[in-house]
């Protein structure tokens, strides 16, 4: 119980401080993560009392779902319990949640965020554009509100406001690898609801790896049972270290009502050692361990089965089938493999991989979904169908993008947040490189090589967080934000009046909210100094 008091205390101390500050700066709200297209201040403001009602229309299940979850969020930090209603009573003061299809041109996820002394107003074509709505008017209220106790002494006032907003990009992810280190469905949720307020929409899975396999497939249960205890990065074994298909199916809902995708990879041909240990048919004829045997026809007969029950288990349009860094010595010395290379009349190795690829994407395809591949799927003849994710620089997602396939960008460069992001002997240790919060803010996902046409084809971006040296949550929280509160304006915003200042400036009270959310995340390093 004395714990539980003290933590109260520290909380309405914090409230107080943070108070304080607010009343000294004028404007200070509207400090808003990604930066919003267009935003007009007004006068005044809108408090939210226990009369307050959410308003949605129509009044489907899903937009029921949103006004729910938009009270739910409400809840802790300001202790009323909103109703959510419909149709609207114009009487009543309110938060309106309206789709309004004839708004087209707001696009699938944007919206019109309106705030008067009477209410507030959001508008959008889609559901999705209501839920990023709200992710805005989270930024406009006081930051205690993020706070998950009852915070006393708050008005919840919101400035009055017009906001027009879309964002540049569709895809706008990252990446956790529990394959490296098993990651908890527990943080998994928490990371999402993180994302979910950076207005972040893909959360990508590296499930399979050699140290690991990670999701339960039915017909195989030896993957997980031999797969998910083989020691992982830091050589550590434990029991239950996968996720069972319901395990995956509350990840995905849980995702879904955060509009979130989640977005599975289950890599090969290479990369496939604790497939290789649960399946050893799977090895070449010159055992080489994490490359899979591709001139064996089992591979492929258990490669289809993997994929048809992920097929299953994830809504999402596109899985990952990795592609990269395959080690093809195995294959020159494989029987197997060469009979395939000669049978199918393929050149070489690489096409040898292309031919695995394209056999898996028609798989993927026949069952309703598009392949995603690291851009090593380019070399050999990239399958007819399958989307570029371009890791080893932006090379591989210019040429994607100029023969018509959809790319995300991820470049080492700026999106791999298992590198560095500051002095080594101050940082615990990563895999290397050196990515700062500035140099994630810098940068431009379309390249200058390509034509306005071509660029359609940069579907967005993604932070790529490996798990080698990320053991834990709190880690991965460490090594994700504030970089990928950066990552999130890269690929939600407009690029003209792109400002490191005024994102900085914005970023102090993301920060807070963060803090009160209980996220680990590393300070920036003029905050330190400070
Ligand atoms: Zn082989």
């Amino acid at each position: 119980m004395k714990v539980c008091f003290e933590s109260v205390i520290l909380v309405m101390l914090l409230s107080l401080v943070l108070s304080a500050e607010e009343a000294q700066k004028p404007g200070f709200r509207g400090k808003i993560i990604p930066k919003p297209q267009e935003i007009q201040q007004g006068d005044g403001m809108f408090t939210l009392t226990e009369k307050t009602v959410i308003f949605v229309r129509p009044s489907t299940s899903e937009m029921k779902a949103i006004g729910q979850y938009l009270a739910d969020f409400l809840a802790p930090a300001t202790g009323l319990k909103l109703k959510v209603k419909s149709p609207w009573l114009s009487k009543l003061s309110g938060i309106v949640l309206e789709i309004d299809p004839s708004r087209k041109a707001l696009g699938d996820e944007g919206y019109v965020l309106t705030c008067t002394q009477k209410g507030v107003t959001i508008t959008a074509a889609k559901p999705a554009g209501i839920f990023y709505g709200i992710q805005t008017l989270r930024q406009l209220l006081p930051v205690q509100v993020e706070s998950r106790q009852q915070v006393e002494g708050v008005e919840w006032t919101v400035p009055c406001v017009s906001i027009k907003d879309q964002p540049r990009f569709r895809w706008r992810g990252m990446l956790l690898d529990p394959a490296r280190h098993f990651l908890s469905k527990e943080f998994l949720f928490k990371y999402i609801d993180i994302m979910a307020m950076h207005k972040l929409n893909r959360l990508h899975l590296h499930l399979t790896d050699s140290q690991g396999w990670r999701v339960e497939i039915k017909r195989y249960p030896g993957l997980v049972e031999v797969g998910a205890r083989l020691p992982n990065f830091s050589g550590k074994t434990g029991e239950g270290w996968f996720y069972t298909q319901d395990d995956i199916r509350q990840i995905v809902t849980y995702a879904a009502g955060r509009y979130v995708a989640i977005i599975p990879e289950i890599e090969m041909p290479g990369h496939s050692g604790a497939a290789q240990d649960a399946f050893p048919e799977m090895l070449c004829t010159s055992p080489l361990r994490n490359s899979l045997c591709i001139g064996n026809d089992r591979t492929i007969e258990i490669m289809e089965g993997v994929l048809a029950e992920v097929v299953g288990l994830f809504p999402s349009p596109y899985v990952h089938i990795g592609g990269d860094e395959c080690n093809k010595a195995g294959w020159k010395n494989c029987t197997r493999c060469q009979t395939r290379i000669r049978v199918e009349k393929l050149k070489n190795e690489e096409e040898l991989q292309s031919y695995f690829v394209r056999r898996m994407e028609k798989f993927l395809n026949v069952n309703g979904k598009m392949l995603v591949g690291w851009d090593e799927i380019l070399e050999g003849g990239l399958a007819p169908n399958a989307v570029v994710q371009s890791w080893r620089g932006v090379k591989g997602g210019i040429e994607a993008a100029r023969a018509g396939h959809d790319v995300i960008m991820s470049p080492t460069s700026h999106c791999y947040f298992d590198y560095y992001q500051g002095p080594k002997e101050s940082e615990p240790r990563a895999i290397g490189g050196n990515l700062t919060l500035e140099k994630v803010y810098d940068y431009e996902p379309v390249p200058e090589e390509l034509t306005p046409e071509q660029s359609k084809y940069i579907m967005g971006v993604q932070g790529n967080l490996w798990g080698e040296y990320v053991a834990t949550g709190s880690h991965a929280e460490y090594m994700s934000f504030p970089r990928g509160s950066a990552l999130a304006e890269v690929g939600w915003s407009v690029r003209e009046g792109k400002s490191w200042a005024d994102f900085y400036d914005r970023l102090g009270t993301l920060l807070r909210r963060l803090d009160l959310m209980g996220v680990n995340y590393r300070k920036p390093d003029v905050m330190r100094v400070k």
